[in-house]
C-alpha cells in the first residue's frame, strides 16, 4: 500500500484490473473505456498490468485465445501476475 498517492478517481485499481480483458477484447462500452483509459493515464501500476495482460494474451494467441472462456482467462491472468485470488464467478451458468 502506498500513502500519498493520488486517488479519488471513479474507478478503483481493483475494478480496472478486472476490466483489462474486456478492454483488450473491445467489450467495454465507450463510457467505461474512457473511464478505464483515464485511470490508466494516472496509474502506473494498472498500466503495467495492462501490458502484462497483453503480453500474456499474445503468448496464448497460438492456442487460440478467442476460444478461452473469460473466466479461465481471468484465472490464468491471476496466476500469471500472482495477483492473488481471482474474483468469485458470478451466476455460474
Ligand atoms: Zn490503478
Amino acid at each position: 500500500m502506498r500513502a500519498g498517492s493520488r486517488s479519488g478517481r471513479s474507478a478503483g485499481c481493483r475494478e480496472i484490473t478486472e476490466l483489462v480483458t474486456d478492454y483488450l477484447e473491445g467489450a467495454l462500452s465507450a463510457e467505461r473505456r474512457r473511464c478505464f483509459e483515464a485511470h490508466l493515464a494516472g496509474c502506473a501500476e494498472c498500466s503495467v498490468h495492462l501490458e502484462q495482460t497483453q503480453a500474456m494474451i499474445r503468448a496464448l494467441g497460438c492456442l487460440g485465445a478467442d476460444g478461452i472462456p473469460d473466466r479461465v482467462l481471468r484465472r490464468l491472468c491471476g496466476a500469471f501476475l500472482g495477483s492473488g485470488t481471482p474474483p468469485v464467478a458470478e451466476g455460474g451458468q
